[in-house]
């Protein structure tokens, strides 16, 4: 069966000495892989039609045996050039591209993750470089709420009293923890979790990157509705351990990518340049 779909390329893989297998995240079909028989033969008819974060016109005939597709047509729809001069925007991307294709599964609709990441991608290279990681922990945020695993965040009245700053989280049941309840599982376990980290994330959720306007972001716009950056720490110390926990990927992942948006290029040029003899 031939499928037209529009889709985005969330990571290619070498295959043979000149295929491709891509990895593309639909809004039908979820996450496909395809491969690209000849891919980087002088000839291809696919040289230049995909590439990283493009979102593609994609024609590919469906097997339902070995999971693996074959493209027939493809081409771009949009480039996203500008992630390609930005070093960290395309860090950024790169991992939440490989987030997305780690949780998203084959064959099942994906429209609101396939949205939720156009739009991000979208977002990346127009915020300024401060804003990067919010615009990281608001994906994270918004993918969890979108795949059914968003934790809960209400409060109990009895354990939970405006008096108390700090809470504890049940990882592996996904709320607060409430020693009031009979039966609350002891030695599971827990962290703790600010009042304000709570409401970051509560005002995070469904606050996507608006294109429409150039990607500026809502909560963004000024200085004074910036969350301050402990507090985004503290959101992405919990969000690194929900995601781990409950998406079973591999942290190493996620920690390089912060690195990265924390790296400050000119500073180490600067310190390699005078450690020479
Ligand atoms: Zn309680």
């Amino acid at each position: 069966m031939i499928i037209h779909t529009e889709a985005t390329v969330l990571q290619i893989r070498p295959w043979s000495q000149t295929s491709h297998m891509v990895t593309w995240l639909t809004p039908d079909y979820g996450r496909i892989v395809t491969a690209v028989k000849g891919a980087c033969r002088p000839k291809s008819a696919f040289l230049g039609q995909y590439d990283l974060f493009y979102t593609c016109d994609l024609l590919f005939y469906r097997r339902e045996r070995d999971g693996i597709h074959a493209i027939r047509e493809c081409s771009p729809s949009t480039l996203r050039e500008p992630l390609r001069r930005c070093w960290r925007s395309a860090a950024a991307a790169a991992y939440l591209s490989d987030l997305t294709a780690r949780v998203t599964a084959s064959h099942q609709e994906s429209a609101a993750v396939y949205h939720l990441l156009n739009r991000t991608l979208d977002a990346l290279p127009r915020a300024p470089r401060r804003d990067l990681k919010e615009l990281v922990l608001r994906y994270e945020v918004n993918l969890l709420a979108k795949l059914g695993l968003k934790p809960n965040l209400a409060l109990c009245p009895h354990c939970h009293t405006p008096d108390r700053q700090w809470l504890r989280f049940s990882l592996p049941s996904g709320r607060f923890a409430c020693p009031h309840l009979a039966g609350a599982a002891s030695g599971e376990r827990t962290v703790a979790l600010h009042r304000d980290i709570r409401q970051i994330f509560l005002n995070m959720l469904d606050r996507l990157p608006d294109t429409a306007d150039g990607g500026i972001l809502p909560c963004a716009e000024t200085d004074k509705n910036r969350p301050p950056p402990n507090l985004l720490l503290g959101l992405s110390r919990f969000l690194g351990m929900f995601i781990t926990f409950h998406l079973e990927v591999p942290p190493a992942v996620r920690r390089v990518a912060f690195e990265l948006l924390d790296k400050n290029p000119t500073r180490e040029t600067v310190s390699l340049e005078t450690s020479s003899p």
